[in-house]
């Protein structure tokens, strides 16, 4: 069966807009990579008479409620108090989770003598699952009743993540019989919305596995989740899904279960024992710092070139000047030469560039925002790609140039159609 999930986060701060409700974001993703259905978020202000009111609705439409601080050991967290109340179960004292706590006390605050109510957090609801708390003094814990599911997890999100991987999670596994499994496609060269469009019949007719789109910054994921008695029933159904999208999307669809487009390009290039080096303008470096901020990426990025101004386009990629005044820096000519010189003086197998408008003007040519030019070479080729970026603001320019930057790459070394 699938369950719906509720949460409520729990803080006058989250209210006043002081904080972002990041707690939320971050259970709702491991929910949905779980196959739990989140319908709603709710917040509340450290209001006993309003958080109430808040889980009596919740209780009535939802299988599983997930709340989020308020277990601290200070007047304003009522958490606790008000869930038990709820669900008419009582606190009692859980001398475990009390010498857990007065042990935390004492290595962080050896000096310092623990006040009596650090130990109001190890009143817990009756008969509860206790979730210890390693990163922090106050417990959660997690009941049934009344074919409800309740779990608590504390407000500050290092505490609170910790507690959800560590302890919500595997307790939320237990609850289903057999396993779910997802696999995520991800996607680059369509929208989301074209995407969802091709497949939105099919979407709704499908119940298990399920297929869920989501939008990134320029690239596109599908998510398709399995419930099975065991793994191996989960991928059987999982993969005739995966076929079914990857012959409709067919070469827009970069990988599975990889993190993003770079790291399909790493991976690509250490199979392929080739180097790649990066020459840009608009993107400012940014090629080059989605590359290193992958583990491993010394083994095949030599380095880039960040040539700002024809001056350096010229002195150090050895760009013709009469190419930058004759045609300007921003055009095929210059981002062929700014390819192929990075690939002289980086000494890689292929080298891409990037030169175009960011915005938010346009260039002293007249050259609307958005056009980019990115290029790749290598050893008997070079191929200049015209971009349109028009509408996605200044870093969305740059962060979807670097974008096609990578996705010749990848086309070149997967052998498909570089346009
Ligand atoms: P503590 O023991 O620190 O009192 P708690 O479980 O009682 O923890 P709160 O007092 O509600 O949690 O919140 C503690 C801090 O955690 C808040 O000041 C806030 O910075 C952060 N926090 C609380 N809830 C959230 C949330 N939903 N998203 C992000 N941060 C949060
Ligand atoms: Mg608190």
């Amino acid at each position: 069966m699938s369950y719906t999930a509720e949460l409520i986060a729990v803080g006058t701060e989250l209210l006043l807009g002081n904080i972002a409700n990041t707690d939320a974001q971050m259970i709702s993703q491991g929910l949905s990579a779980l196959g739990i259905n989140v319908y709603y978020h709710t917040v509340v202000g450290d209001n006993p008479a309003r958080l109430r009111s808040a889980v009596d609705i919740a209780k009535g439409r939802a299988d599983i409620i997930i709340t989020t601080g308020g277990l601290g050991p200070t007047c304003d967290d009522l958490t606790k108090q008000t869930l038990a109340a709820a669900f008419g179960l009582p606190l009692v004292f859980h001398q475990p989770s009390a010498d857990r706590i007065a042990d935390y006390f004492r290595r962080l605050h050896p000096h310092r003598p623990m006040t009596e109510n650090n130990l109001q957090q190890a009143m817990l609801p009756e008969g509860c699952t206790v979730f210890d708390n390693d990163w922090g003094t106050a417990p959660g814990c997690a009941f049934a009743s009344g074919g409800v599911r309740v779990l608590m997890l504390p407000g500050p999100p290092r505490e609170c993540r910790a507690m959800f991987e560590h302890r919500a999670l595997p307790y939320l596994r237990s609850l289903s019989d057999g396993v779910i499994l997802s696999r995520t496609l991800k996607l680059f060269g369509i929208g989301e919305s074209a995407m969802e469009a091709r497949l939105r019949e099919k979407m709704n007719a499908m119940a298990n596995p399920t297929l869920a789109p989501y939008a990134k910054e320029g690239e596109c994921e599908l998510r398709i989740t399995a419930h099975a008695p065991d793994q191996e029933a989960a991928r059987a159904l999982i993969a005739p899904v995966e076929a079914e999208v990857r012959a409709l999307f067919g070469p827009l669809v970069y990988g599975a279960d990889v993190k993003n487009l770079e790291s399909a390009v790493l991976q690509l290039l250490k199979d392929r024992g080739l180097t790649l080096g990066a020459a840009e303008s608009c993107t400012g470096g940014l090629i080059a710092k989605r590359m290193t901020d992958l583990p491993g990426a010394s083994a095949v990025f030599r380095g880039g070139v960040v040539s700002y101004t024809d001056a350096v386009k010229h002195a150090v990629l050895g760009v013709p000047e009469e190419l930058l005044t004759v045609h300007g820096a921003v055009s095929p000519q210059v981002a062929r030469a700014m390819a192929e010189g990075a690939r002289r003086v980086l000494g890689c197998d292929l080298a891409v560039a990037t030169t175009g408008v960011a915005g938010p003007d346009p260039d002293d040519r007249g050259n609307p925002v958005g056009l980019v030019y990115t290029a790749l070479a290598g050893k008997d080729f070079c191929h200049v790609k015209e971009l349109r970026l028009g509408a996605s603001g200044r870093a969305g320019v740059r962060n979807r140039a670097a974008h096609h930057a990578f996705d010749l790459v990848r086309r070149r070394l997967t052998g498909l159609p570089l346009d």
